[in-house]
């Protein structure tokens, strides 16, 4: 599995940016990035020269658009097709997402608790939603720094009661990235996890993306597997370990975790310190251990599965002088 360093919102001149396309592709290039979504504000006239400045940037760029409206933003990529925005209503997103997945798009809920109107119009979430399944994931973190940000915490907690609910949803990190100004802030990478490094890039995010595939970080790369007791295989971010007929020899499992420091290198750091490595689950934090080194190393940790039905990594530590969390994996589920 190679994991892709992404930005999944990002606006030009198109709509409310500062920047040309361009101009935000040879950003993204310097921060370390190799792929990045369009998403601006109910427009795709911004992809226009895409091909271009993926040739010159060697960046894959995601076709993607921002539904910009009174009752919330929902962020959607991978279109093939501008899908027409205008009739959203608070009882009727359903019908959109279905538009979406149709011309080839996931949608995901973008900062669905940020102050809306006056301060940002449509900002906050009203849009009744009658099955969670039918996003592909919600935007946990938005803007820089995103982890301390109240309405970030929000988000991800949401999250959270909706993989207890049952429901299969990613998460995600997204800059929504207005222009080229510098910030001592830490940025949000949400790495994607590509099955197929020969076939074109675009194409393998938006399926990493679709399968939940996703590991996001402020600076190391934190990702999971799960080696079954009862398999004897080992299931991936995204993934689901089926159950076995012996459920005793089920309820032992392995957790498998990566965390590669050398990632994006010079472009992030982080100060001395013993860092806090948790398994989350639906029954709540199931092993946990301190990670002093920051050699890239896998680190095994015994879980007992049992009644499980979601699982995943989190990394803790000081970032700025604030306690909070630095990386988290996206679930992989048990059947
Ligand atoms: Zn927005
Ligand atoms: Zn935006």
């Amino acid at each position: 599995m190679k994991w892709v360093a992404s930005e999944l919102h990002t606006h030009t001149a198109h709509s409310d940016g500062k920047q040309t396309l361009p101009e935000l592709a040879r950003g993204a290039k310097k921060l370390g990035y190799d792929c990045i979504a369009l998403t601006d504000h109910n427009t795709m006239s911004g992809l226009a020269d895409k091909e271009a400045v993926e040739r010159e940037t060697g960046l894959a760029i995601l076709p993607g658009m921002e539904w910009t409206t009174f009752y919330g933003h929902m962020v959607t990529v991978g279109l093939r097709a501008f899908v027409d925005w205008r009739q959203a209503e608070p009882d009727n997103i359903r019908a959109g997402l279905t538009e979406i997945h149709r011309h080839g798009g996931v949608a995901g809920l973008a900062h669905p608790f940020r102050i809306g109107s006056p301060a940002c119009t449509g900002c906050y979430w009203e849009f009744e939603v009658e099955d969670w399944n039918e996003f592909d994931y919600i935007e946990v973190w938005s803007t820089t720094f995103a982890p301390i940000r109240p309405d970030n915490r929000r988000a991800y907690a949401l999250w959270t009661d909706r993989l207890n609910a049952g429901d299969r949803i990613a998460a995600t990190s997204g800059r929504d990235w207005h222009e080229q100004k510098a910030t001592d802030d830490p940025l949000s990478v949400t790495y994607l996890g590509i099955e197929d490094e020969q076939a074109p890039l675009a194409e393998q995010a938006l399926l990493a993306l679709r399968a939940g595939r996703v590991a996001v970080t402020l600076g190391p790369l934190l990702t999971l597997e799960i080696r079954s007791g009862a398999t004897g295989r080992t299931y991936g971010i995204g993934a689901v370990v089926p159950a076995a007929a012996d459920e005793g020899v089920s309820a032992s499992c392995t957790a498998l975790v990566s965390l590669q420091f050398s990632v994006r290198e010079g472009l992030w750091e982080l100060p001395p310190q013993s860092y806090r490595l948790a398994i989350w689950s639906n029954k709540g934090v199931v092993a946990e251990r301190r990670i002093e080194a920051t050699d890239d190393a896998t680190y095994s940790l015994d879980i007992d599965a049992g009644d499980t039905t979601w699982t995943r990594a989190e990394l803790w530590g000081v970032v700025k002088g604030i306690y909070t969390l630095i990386a988290f994996t996206n679930a992989i589920y048990f059947a």
